[in-house]
């Protein structure tokens, strides 16, 4: 027997081994196998087994099959192997997507020690006092005593416990740690809930869908605050009692404790949370758990869509329009919005893209009948969408003939008035750092990183200018690097500014900030939000991760500092995104009993994108984004492949782009090509980068499948190695941006 093999390597090559004997009944198509590739071992997936040998050359043979990977069932490998065409990746890097290589079934927890007073007990023996004390401490205890409390009598417990334990006086228990996996989600008490009509209505529909067992997409598109949760939470219900599974994603981590605690509420342990910031061991335990059948539910990041479950019945994409849902950073460039509809085709389960503000693709396919569509129109309880106030900044600026003010007196007027009522204040702005440029007065030059040619931001706190595109850091210089002049300004404002000057204006008040620098890490981000939660801090500030999702009864008021951020940016989905983050943002205030109010300053008040959100005309700036992306030919009326090169070399970068330019034949009608051109970003990380971007009219190339075979074949074609050191490809399908 004979097996081809693809390894998680760039290349598309597979590798012929033999089978030895001793494994033939233990391996499949989609086993994860080890084998001797150049000089190293390397784990790879088996693409396919044959008896008849095929290949002439040497052939080594497999060496083990690799422990700890679950067998695939035929639908996760049906999904691998879609990733795998989809996106252009190799079946190797697409099998490392769904069985990362850290994960394994054979996982166990580490183990802990505790010591526990034996029966057999002769005192006598007892040598020295630490002994005496930790032996005279554990009798007077009912249960085993971890070594870690018995530190108080010896830095050693360890070494004390065992010669205690050699006289037999007494037992030492090794037990396992069961990682706590519970300590991102909040306590949810459970609520009285008496769905709406239209809540009843959506769902019998997703219960009806589940009932038939098949494919089926949906768009549920409700207000915020009109209770989707509760939605989901029912539709979950009802996939469980007829014995199926459940994926909920979410794109931000700062949604899942809130939307964790409320699923745990109602479904307890059978509930499992999945996001990048868990803990080693925590990942470690969920995930051979997920593979031994124990939950039956998933909340989670991306990457949750790619958990072994088994029976999946139920694929719920919360906050669907969101880019954090597409992996840019490695292959397969997936978006796990588009890996749901997938799966959910090979698995025959209901599928539901949840949002306020739709992605304009979905919008479009429900439009065309693609997905069926449930409306929550309305927020739950009566409660009316808050009152949105527009500030026009450029006024603002000429009566208090200041040209930096970040506060117009209208957002100040109603952060006191909060305050005094013991409310709560989100303020939104979408720039982290302190300032966003730092400019010689004298030149006009502007701190760059040397890594992206980008400019840097100063960070305040630990008085540094920091590159957010490649973390490099550098404190600020004090002298012009061009003309050695001494006068430097800060400009623009970022969210440390914004608390800087807010503690001015509000010295009494608790006043806290979320953001990438504020919570480097789950914990701390956790923290801000329950104390938020709580009512300890009053004023929160932070950029686009506090703006969806979230749901606090008391906060009343929203503020969005600068509605403008992104606004030109020269992509085409800008419009889009600041469209949906000012609604978002608006719909976080005013949730609960309490009335909500927006202030949105903007420097723009007349743009039509600005004006649309804050009078909530979703449907029709949807409609006058859908007209602008037809007579542009963009999504969703065209399909869109991103080609990058990117390499040390600036000369080789455009070598390579040039060569694999010539590759791509003359264009049949409806496809377009924009480059080979710079990136709009034209070095990061150190790296030159080129791009060329093919749109292809979905009017004459329905499925895609043309654009497909024509990049597929140009990049076949590209013998990239003889094109340049280093230069490599990326290959981006359906990419969210073309930045
Ligand atoms: P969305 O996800 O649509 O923004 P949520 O599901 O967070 O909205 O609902 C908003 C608030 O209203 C939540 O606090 C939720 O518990 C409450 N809520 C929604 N539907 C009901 C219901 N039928 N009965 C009681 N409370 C509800
Ligand atoms: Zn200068
Ligand atoms: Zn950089």
């Amino acid at each position: 027997m004979f097996a081809d093999v693809s390894f998680p390597i760039s290349s598309f090559q597979v590798f012929t081994y033999k089978i030895p004997k001793k494994l033939i009944k233990n391996v499949s198509v989609g086993s994860t196998i080890n084998a001797p590739l150049g000089n190293r071992m390397v784990s790879g997936i088996i693409v396919s087994c044959y008896i008849e040998r095929k290949f002439s050359g040497k052939i080594k043979e497999i060496t083990s099959i690799e422990e700890g990977k679950p067998i695939l069932d035929d639908s996760l490998w049906r999904l691998i192997n879609w990733l795998s065409t989809y996106y252009d990746t190799p079946i190797g890097l697409a099998a490392k997507a769904v069985l990362p290589s850290q994960l394994s079934t054979n996982y166990e927890p580490k183990k802990q020690s505790f010591a526990k007073i034996s029966s057999l007990n002769d005192e006598k023996k007892i040598k020295g006092e630490k002994q005496l004390k930790v032996y005279k401490f554990l009798k007077s205890q009912n249960s085993p005593v971890p070594f870690s409390e018995l530190k108080r009598f010896s830095l050693n417990p360890s070494t004390i416990c065992k010669s205690l334990e050699d006289k037999k006086l007494i037992d030492i228990i090794k037990k396992p740690v069961i990682p706590n996996i519970y300590d991102t989600s909040f306590e949810s008490t459970p609520k009285t809930i008496s769905l709406t009509e239209d809540q009843k209505s959506a769902i019998s529909t997703i219960c009806s869908s589940l009932d038939k067992n098949r494919f089926d997409p949906f768009l549920l598109h409700g207000v915020t605050g009109s209770g989707k949760t509760e939605v989901f939470i029912e539709a979950a219900k009802h996939a469980l009692s007829n014995n199926k599974s459940v994926v909920v994603l979410l794109p931000e981590i700062s949604t899942t404790p809130q939307i964790a605690g409320r699923f745990r509420s109602v479904f307890g342990d059978t509930v499992a949370v999945w996001h990048s910031k868990l803990s080693k061991s925590s990942r470690g335990w969920i995930w051979k758990k997920i593979c031994e059948g124990e939950f039956k539910i998933i909340v989670g990041a991306r990457s949750a869509i790619f958990t072994p479950l088994k029976n999946i019945g139920l694929i719920i994409v919360d906050e669907e329009q969101e880019n954090a849902y597409k992996q840019t950073s490695s292959s397969p460039r997936y978006h796990a919005k588009e890996v749901s509809l997938m799966r959910g085709k090979i698995n025959n389960s209901t599928v539901i893209l949840s949002s306020a503000t739709p992605s304009i693709e979905s919008f479009f396919n429900y439009k065309n009948k693609k997905f069926k569509y449930l409306e929550l129109p309305k927020r739950y309880g009566k409660v009316k969408l808050p009152h949105v106030h527009l500030v026009d900044m450029i006024a603002e600026n000429k009566e208090a003939d200041n040209y930096n003010t970040i506060f117009s007196k209208l957002m100040l007027e109603k952060i006191s008035d909060r305050i005094k009522k013991n409310q709560q204040v989100i303020l939104l702005h979408n720039r982290r750092g302190f300032a966003p440029i730092l400019r010689c007065d004298d030149c006009g030059e502007i701190s760059k990183c040397r890594h992206c040619q980008l400019s840097l931001t100063f960070h305040k706190i630990d008085n540094m200018l920091k590159c957010h595109f490649c973390n490099f850091t550098k404190p600020p210089a004090n002298k012009c690097s061009v003309c050695s002049s001494f006068n430097a300004r800060l400009s623009g404002t970022g969210t440390q500014k914004i608390e800087d000057e807010l503690k001015k204006v509000f010295p009494n008040v608790t006043i806290d900030r979320l953001d990438l620098d504020a919570a480097p890490t789950a914990n701390k981000l956790f923290n801000t939000l329950n104390r938020f939660s709580n009512n300890e801090i009053s004023i929160l500030i932070g950029t686009q991760m506090i703006a969806k999702g979230l749901d606090f009864a008391n906060a009343t008021l929203v503020g969005i500092i600068n509605a403008d951020t992104g606004l030109f940016l020269p992509d085409f989905r800008s419009g889009e995104k600041v469209f949906q983050l000012i609604y978002q943002a608006a719909g976080r205030a005013g949730r609960g009993a309490l009335p909500g109010e927006v202030v949105v300053q903007t420097y723009n008040p007349e743009n039509e994108i600005i004006k649309d959100a804050v009078n909530y005309d979703l449907v029709g700036y949807y409609e006058k984004c859908l007209k602008e992306r037809s007579d542009l030919n963009y999504p969703p009326y065209s399909w869109l492949v991103r080609m990058e090169i990117r390499g040390k070399n600036k000369n080789e970068v455009a070598r390579s782009i040039e060569i694999l330019n010539r590759n791509i034949p003359s264009l049949p009608n409806g496809i377009e090509k924009l480059g080979p051109s710079p990136c709009y970003r034209e070095k990061l990380k150190d790296l030159y980068r080129m791009q060329i971007v093919l749109k292809s009219n979905k009017k004459y190339d329905t499925t895609g499948s043309i654009v497909h075979n024509i990049f597929k074949k140009a990049i076949k074609n590209t013998k990239f190695r003889k094109t340049g050191i280093g230069s490599k490809l990326i290959v981006d399908v359906n990419p969210t941006s073309l930045l």
